[in-house]
């Protein structure tokens, strides 16, 4: 199944184990999937 990232709307690959190239951040109840570039635009403002 395919994840889209909740941020940029991009699909989100995911590697041979089923793992998407990103994170999962939770939001309420629901999973919300983030792309690899966009964690780490997250990461970065969370840092400041
Ligand atoms: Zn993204």
């Amino acid at each position: 199944m395919a994840e889209k990232c909740t941020v940029c709307n991009e699909k989100i690959e995911t590697t041979f184990l089923e793992k998407i190239r990103g994170t999962y951040i939770r939001k309420g109840k629901k999973l919300e999937a983030i792309c690899s570039n966009c964690q780490k635009k997250l990461k970065n403002n969370s840092d400041k």
